[in-house]
C-alpha cells in the first residue's frame, strides 16, 4: 500500500551527517577555484545517498516511467557536456553516477543534493515549454552539485551556529519555504542544512553553468529567459512565500537580461524541441492531486485514506507527501498532521510524552468520533524560546494519526481551542462526491482559432490549487494575450 502520507519524523531523523571540522579544501568545478566546504566528495555522496531516500519518501516519485526516463536521459546528456567529463575533474567525481528524478509535487521547484542527486517536480515540468528550457534547468542543478554549493553552505551555517531548528519551528512554516523546509521539526539535526538557501552568487554561478551546459549539448539556452519570466510572475502571485527554487534565485528581471546574454556567449545550440517536449508532458497531473488530500470550505478531505477534518477558518493548508501543515495566517501557530509510528494511540502518545526536553503538563486517553485517541500537552524549550503544544493521536482504519499543534508558550491559550477542535473533528469520510474526486490532467492542444488565452479555458475544469492566471503563467503567456491559431497550448483536460 502506497499512501501519499508517510511517517515523517521517522524519515527525517535517520540521517547522520559527518561531523564538520574546520572545512575541507576542494575545487569548485564550475569556476576552477579552490573553495572550502564542509565535506569531502565521498562525504557528499554519502549525504546525498541517504537524503535521497528521504526526499523520495517525503515527496514521492511521480508515477510515470516514460517521463522519468526522458528526464533522466536529458539530464545525462547535459551532464556529458559539463565539467563532469573534463579530464581535469577528479576521477572520484567523474565516476560518481548522477540521478535526475521527477517528484510528485505541484510546487514549481527543482533542487540538488550533494553527490549527484537532482530533482525536478511535475509542477515545474508543466511550466516549461520545450526541451531547451528543461536542459537549462537540469544544467543549473548539475551546476549546484559540481560547484559543491551545499557543502560550502553547510560549512558557513555550521560556523555561524545558526539556530536552524528553532527557526524552522517558529518561523512561519507554512508557505515559508516550500515542502522541504516546511517539514523540518525539532529534534532533527543536520539534514536541514541541506535545504538552506543557496547564496545569490551560487545561483548566478549555476545559471551560467546551466546555460553553458545546455548550449554545449546543442540547445538554445536563451529559451530559458521566458521560463524565468514566468517564475517571476509566479513569485509575485505567491506574495513572497516561495519554494526555494524561486526564492533563492537571482531576481527574475536580472535573469531575463542575463540568460540571453549568457546564451549569446556560447551560441552553439539551436535545438528547442518544443513538440517533443510537450508530447512527453501531455497527460501529467496538473495542480494538486485530490486523491492525496484537498481542502474545500475549511475542511480537509483525504479520499484515498477516507477521512476528513476541519481546518480553522482562514488558516493555510500545505499538503505535503509526508505531512499536512496547517498554519495560522501570520505564522503564529502550526498544526501538523502526520502518521504516528506506533501501533496504538496510547503507545504513540506515551512515546511522544517520553521525549527528552518535553515537559508534559497533561496526558490521557479519550475518544474522537468513535475512534480511540490519546492527547498530550506540554512545553518544550527551543533556541527560539519556549513552545507550548498539544498532540493528539487517533486510531483509524489500522493506522495511528497524529495532530501536533504548537505555538509560542505565551500564545497557547489563544490557539488551544483551534488545536483541540481540529483534532476533535477527525472523522470518516463518507461523501461520495469527495471520495470520487480525480486529478485534472494536462492536455496539449493546438489553438483552433486566434483568440485570447483565457477564452481557451472556457468549458475546461480548473486544476486543484490553480486559477486562470496560474494557467496563463504555466503557458508563459498573459491571460488576455492573443494566441495565434495553431499555437500549442497546455490546457486542463476535459
Ligand atoms: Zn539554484
Amino acid at each position: 500500500m502506497n499512501h501519499h502520507l508517510r511517517p515523517l519524523f521517522f524519515v527525517l531523523l535517520l540521517i547522520t551527517l559527518p561531523l564538520i571540522g574546520c572545512g575541507t579544501a576542494s575545487t569548485n568545478l564550475i569556476t576552477g577555484e579552490t573553495v572550502r566546504g564542509a565535506y569531502t566528495w565521498q562525504e557528499e555522496v554519502q549525504i546525498g545517498t541517504e537524503a535521497d531516500q528521504q526526499i523520495i519518501a517525503q515527496y514521492g516519485l511521480y508515477d510515470n516511467a516514460g517521463l522519468a526516463a526522458y528526464v533522466e536521459r536529458l539530464g545525462q546528456e547535459v551532464l556529458q557536456t559539463s565539467a563532469y567529463t573534463d579530464p581535469t575533474t577528479p576521477a572520484e567525481i567523474r565516476n560518481t553516477p548522477f540521478y535526475f528524478r521527477v517528484l510528485d509535487s505541484d510546487v514549481v521547484n527543482a533542487f540538488a543534493l550533494p553527490g549527484g542527486y537532482t530533482y525536478i517536480t511535475r509542477g515545474l515540468l508543466a511550466h516549461l515549454e520545450n526541451e531547451a528550457q528543461l536542459a537549462v534547468v537540469l544544467g543549473h542543478e548539475i551546476g549546484h552539485v559540481l560547484g559543491r554549493h551545499s557543502s560550502q553552505r553547510a560549512l558557513k551555517a555550521q560556523q555561524g551556529q545558526l539556530g536552524l531548528i528553532g527557526a524552522a519551528v517558529l518561523g512561519g512554516v507554512v508557505g515559508g519555504g516550500g515542502v522541504a523546509e516546511g517539514i523540518l521539526n525539532y529534534g532533527g539535526t543536520g539534514v536541514q542544512l541541506l535545504f538552506l538557501a543557496n547564496g545569490r552568487d551560487a545561483e548566478r554561478e549555476s545559471d551560467r553553468a546551466g546555460v553553458a551546459y545546455a548550449e554545449f549539448a546543442g540547445y538554445d539556452g536563451a529559451e530559458a529567459a521566458s521560463f524565468f519570466r514566468s517564475l517571476g510572475r509566479l513569485s509575485a502571485q505567491a506574495g513572497g512565500s516561495l519554494p526555494s527554487f524561486l526564492s533563492t534565485h537571482p531576481d527574475p528581471g536580472e535573469r531575463e537580461q542575463t540568460i540571453p546574454q549568457l546564451a549569446a556567449q556560447y551560441d552553439t545550440g539551436t535545438r528547442v524541441n518544443s513538440a517533443e517536449y510537450l508530447q512527453q508532458i501531455d497527460g501529467i497531473v496538473l495542480g494538486t492531486n485530490p486523491r492525496q488530500g484537498f481542502t474545500e470550505n475549511s475542511v480537509f478531505y483525504h479520499p484515498d485514506l477516507r477521512f476528513e477534518f476541519d481546518v480553522p477558518n482562514g488558516w493555510q493548508v500545505a499538503n505535503g507527501a509526508a505531512a499536512v501543515q496547517i498554519g495560522e495566517p501570520n505564522g503564529q501557530a502550526i498544526i501538523q498532521f502526520t502518521f504516528a509510528q506506533e501501533s496504538s494511540a496510547q503507545a504513540a502518545g506515551r512515546a511522544f510524552a517520553g521525549q527528552e526536553g518535553l515537559q508534559v503538563s497533561d496526558q490521557g486517553g479519550t475518544r474522537i468520533n468513535g475512534n480511540t485517541a490519546y492527547t498530550v500537552s506540554g512545553t518544550a524549550n527551543t533556541q527560539q524560546g519556549e513552545l507550548a503544544l498539544l498532540a493528539t493521536f487517533v486510531e483509524y482504519d489500522g493506522e495511528v494519526f497524529q495532530f501536533l499543534g504548537y505555538t509560542g508558550a505565551s500564545s497557547f491559550s489563544t490557539y488551544r481551542d483551534e488545536f483541540q477542535s481540529t483534532a476533535g473533528s477527525f472523522t470518516r469520510l463518507t461523501d461520495s462526491d469527495k471520495l470520487n474526486r480525480q486529478p485534472v490532467r494536462l492536455d496539449v492542444v493546438q489553438a483552433n482559432r486566434t483568440a485570447s488565452f483565457q477564452s481557451f479555458l472556457s468549458g475546461r475544469p480548473m486544476p486543484y490549487g490553480m486559477d486562470a492566471n496560474g494557467l496563463a503563467i504555466m503557458n508563459e503567456v498573459q491571460l488576455n494575450e492573443q494566441i495565434p491559431s495553431g499555437t500549442a497550448l497546455k490546457l486542463p483536460q476535459n
